[in-house]
């Protein structure tokens, strides 16, 4: 059987042509221009679609279904692309589906790009046959996605699983969605980094400052990283902290679901073991109520791939 499977993201649209164990076989990228409409999106993703089945040299016929990963709020329900704060249109509530369908008529899942990894994942990756199973992805903020008794969960109106909101912290750090002590501010890509450049000005010595030229805003989420492998006291100090945050939301998440796997994807995930799961697996066990039951904590292992190909299958799981 064949799927495609598209990853939306504000640069870039990926469609692969995949089938139904997550092997992808061909690939087709375009950039998003910056002054693209909803209608001119709408109409790629169609172009892009039957770009793949000719690469590939399949009868169009023969494609099971499109799934279409999003950058924001999806309706599956009524195949709406809700609102999306990082592509070029503005426009809420556009009929994505219908649009697909109007050029090509062949079913048509929509699945915010949180979920997506998650089913890639669930699917074929580091969480296949896990249950319930979460993705935790850590970048700009934290994406998440749950798969519940072999289905995807999203809420009564799709915003079910937007755990780098959850709040860790009273009167913590602001966050971008205008609450306080927000998961995110604490657990994210971007949270390592603001907490590595506050170490820096507190200690000009520290080894960060070498590996990024002396330019703090050169610092990225691999910094602390380097450094801490360095032995440099303040990089472990950020590290401390870091997954301090981060375990907490994890903690959260382990005893109100129990799930049996929790996966990690997002650029810091790639930290080496020693530095990243295996100190938070220790601090995670160690703060869940059930401690006779240990979660998995493992590396996403679709990288880049797990967008395209959770979109392509989300049939199976919505
Ligand atoms: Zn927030």
């Amino acid at each position: 059987m064949y799927y495609i499977g598209i990853d939306v993201g504000g640069t870039n649209l990926v469609a692969g042509l995949v089938n139904e164990l997550g092997h992808i076989f061909n690939k087709v990228t375009t950039p998003v221009a910056r002054d693209m409409t909803a209608e001119q999106f709408g109409a790629e993703l169609v172009r892009m679609s039957r770009r793949l089945c000719e690469v590939g040299e399949i009868d169009p016929g023969k494609i099971e279904s499109v799934g279409i990963g999003l950058p924001g709020a999806v309706d599956n329900k009524a195949g709406l692309f809700v609102q999306n704060p990082n592509m070029p249109f503005r426009d809420k509530n556009v009929p994505l589906r219908e649009m697909f369908q109007r050029e090509w008529d062949i079913p048509v899942f929509l699945g915010n790009d949180a979920n997506c990894a998650a089913v890639g994942e669930y699917w074929a990756g580091a969480a296949k046959g896990c249950d319930p199973a979460v993705m935790v992805t850590l970048g700009t903020g934290i994406g998440g996605g749950l798969i519940i008794g072999g289905r995807l969960f999203t809420g009564f109106a799709n915003a079910g699983m937007e755990i780098g909101h959850m709040i860790i912290q009273p009167n913590g750090i602001l966050c971008g969605c205008g609450g306080r002590g927000c998961w995110e501010r604490y657990g994210s890509a971007t949270a390592l980094i603001q907490l590595a450049q506050l170490e820096m000005e507190r200690d000009r010595s520290s080894e960060m400052w070498t590996i990024v030229d002396g330019d703090s805003f050169k610092v990225s989420g691999r910094t602390p990283f380097q450094a801490a492998r360095l032995g440099d006291a303040a990089a472990k100090r950020v590290l401390a902290n870091y997954l301090q945050g981060l375990s907490i939301g994890m903690i959260n998440l382990v005893n109100i679901l129990q799930p049996e796997i929790i996966c990690l994807g997002g650029g810091v995930s790639n930290a080496e073991d020693d530095l990243l799961l295996n100190p938070l697996r220790e601090l995670v066990w160690r703060g869940c109520f059930d401690k006779d039951h240990h979660v998995r904590i493992e590396k996403a292992s679709l990288g880049n791939d797990a967008g395209v190909v959770g979109a392509a299958l989300l049939e199976n799981l919505v």
